[in-house]
């Protein structure tokens, strides 16, 4: 036998080793992240942010056909929810599953809104009533902050009356920040002040607590969750791509987006654990952006983009192909090398 001092490997062959052991790496993380999804206490929790007329949506070109849902799109979701047996649960019961285990019913949805758009109180609240499903709608407090002033679609927000009339008419209102941007980006105290302000106002204008925080634009860390917790929140949601289980923090209730160019099938289709974790391997990938560039480069980069004729093909299906596209690409290039570097 060849002991192991006898073997010499040169730099190339060393770099080939290491790059092997990353992909082992992220196929181990890909296949606990499909694990996961497969969990028997999963709770979907499903993040929409407008519900917008049909012959509105049907105008659409840029990046709102991931961002709204048409109001008849968003009606037959909810049916077929209810009629494949799902159980819809308010943000408080899916608190009180994750800290005290207060069960669940079966099949548990928990349907949320970010934003705070005045078709949360026009279009959504109406169907939610007359089917008796509750909500959550976390609520951007400065009402002349970027959000309600871009894209290809201004949608105000709700004004204190609209905000008031959700929370009575049972959907629950809680805190998306005062300014909606990156809190990980700002200094704590910035961050905090977004955080408490926020509460303070919309408390005021429900009469009632605010305990749960949602995260602007998904971009935070580990001391944003912690200043959550400094500025008296109970929970926070997130977007991950993702669903939440018994083993999920309440400070990071994971969500994923439903986007309205989504038939009934393919909603259904999205909502099963093999497509999650797909989207959730795809959210993961969508964060390394604007790590990289930071928010002030990467977020008028975004705009671009999405303006762009790429702009409507940035849905899920596509760079799910891209990402298996690349990703064969990687693997059969790390192939080439590795005849090459061991011959
Ligand atoms: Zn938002």
């Amino acid at each position: 036998m060849m002991p192991f001092a006898a073997i010499h490997l040169g730099p190339l062959q060393i770099s080939v080793l290491a790059t092997w052991g990353l992909v082992i790496l992220v196929i181990g993380i890909i296949l606990r992240i499909f694990l996961q999804e497969r969990r028997k206490d999963r709770i979907l929790c499903l993040l929409y942010h407008r519900v917008v007329p049909a012959d509105v949506y049907a105008g659409f070109k840029e990046r709102e056909r991931i961002f709204s849902v048409s109001a008849e799109q968003f009606a037959a979701q909810l049916d077929w929810l209810k009629d494949n047996g799902h159980h819809f649960v308010t943000m408080d019961q899916v608190v009180a599953y994750l800290k005290e285990e207060t069960p669940l019913p079966d099949k548990p949805v928990f349907l949320s809104f970010d934003d705070g758009c005045e078709s949360v109180y026009s279009q959504a609240l109406p169907l939610l009533t007359q089917r008796n499903i509750p909500a959550t709608v976390f609520v951007t407090t400065d009402a002349d902050t970027w959000i309600f002033n871009s894209g290809e679609y201004h949608e105000r927000r709700m004004t204190e009356e609209e905000i008031k009339a959700c929370h009575e008419g049972g959907i629950q209102v809680h805190s998306h920040a005062v300014s909606h941007r990156g809190l990980n980006e700002m200094s704590p105290a910035d961050a905090l002040h977004e955080m408490v302000e926020s509460k303070r106002l919309l408390s005021e204008w429900i009469s009632d607590d605010v305990r749960y925080f949602s995260i602007p634009l998904n971009f935070y860390n580990s001391a944003t969750l912690k200043l959550c917790q400094e500025a008296g929140y109970d929970a926070v949601c997130v977007c991950d791509g993702a669903t939440t289980n018994g083993g999920t923090s309440a400070f990071r209730i994971r969500r994923f987006i439903v986007e309205g160019s989504w038939g009934i099938r393919q909603f259904e289709n999205s909502l099963q654990p093999r497509s999650v974790a797909q989207r959730r391997v795809i959210s993961f990938l969508k964060k390394v952006p604007p790590k990289l560039l930071g928010e002030k480069r990467w977020m008028p980069l975004r705009a671009r983009i999405f303006r762009s004729r790429l702009g409507p093909r940035l849905n899920f299906p596509n760079l799910r192909r891209a990402v298996l596209v690349a990703g064969f690409a990687v693997f059969c290039g790390l192939l080439a090398v590795t005849f090459v570097a061991f011959p």
